[in-house]
């Protein structure tokens, strides 16, 4: 396989595909899968930032619309992207890859507080770095923490790792004639109107000019080939 043409890369998960079939929670074999995706851009050189959703777990919009104090229910919404976050952690243990958990919420406890300058240096060293507890702020979404952070490591893209296998012209479920796009700018998403991360992550992304991809982690090799500049999922630059 030819080299990688991206160095660092800040990797966002969807709680959502940890839980593979099942209804809720966190799935065995499909964690073990995605572990397995990202080690092989990890055995090629290339750094790798995660930040992980919690959505398998907890959503905070769901129950605050329903009556519960939103604050408190994106709360909630953190501490479960922490718990897969060890998850994750656990997963990479087993198959032999270096990984830390930095959490934007303080539980010394249970995981490191996220300090940038360190987290740098375990990217330099090798090491992954999972980003636990979003942005550590009620209100936003850990799309928004993965713009962030991958900028904070001066990531050379973000990558949204979906069940999708990149942005669609219409929703290729429902619609045999979708296509995908392979390669998108910023102005032409929008006037789109194509949802690619939430709208406060993409703005940020444009406005700091950080390319943005989607593609599917549970297409075996996507994520590899992606990284050597094959066609695979969809790439937003400026
Ligand atoms: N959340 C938050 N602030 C953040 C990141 C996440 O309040 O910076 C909460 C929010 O309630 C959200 C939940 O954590 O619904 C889970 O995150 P998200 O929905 O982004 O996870 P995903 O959809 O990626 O699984």
């Amino acid at each position: 396989m030819s080299a990688p043409v991206y160095k660092r890369i800040l990797l966002k998960l969807s709680g959502e595909a940890l839980m593979g079939d099942d209804s809720y929670g966190i799935n065995r074999d499909t964690i073990a899968r995605i572990v397995g995706e990202v080690k092989s851009v990890v055995d090629m050189g290339v750094q790798v930032a995660v930040v992980i959703g919690g959505g398998n777990i907890f959503r905070g919009v769901a129950p605050g619309a329903a009556g519960m104090d939103r604050a408190t229910a994106d709360y909630m919404g953190m501490l479960a992207t922490v718990m897969n976050a060890l998850a994750l952690q656990d997963a990479f243990r087993r198959v032999g890859v270096p990984s830390r958990v930095q959490s934007a919420l303080n539980i010394e406890q249970v995981a490191e507080p996220y300090i940038r300058g360190k987290a740098l240096r375990y990217l330099e060293e090798g090491t992954v770095v999972i980003f636990g507890a979003g942005t550590g702020n009620p209100f936003f979404t850990t799309d928004t923490a993965a713009a962030l952070r991958g900028m904070e490591m001066n990531a050379d893209i973000v990558v949204k790792a979906t069940k999708v296998d990149g942005v669609y012209s219409a929703d290729p479920k429902k619609d045999p004639t979708a296509a995908r796009y392979q390669r998108l700018s910023f102005d032409e998403a929008i006037q789109k109107d194509l949802k690619v991360m939430d709208a406060t992550a993409f703005t940020l992304c444009r406005d700091q000019n950080m390319p943005l991809a989607v593609l599917s982690i549970f297409k075996t090799g996507a994520l590899a080939r992606f990284v050597t500049g094959e066609d695979e999922g969809t790439l937003v630059l400026a």
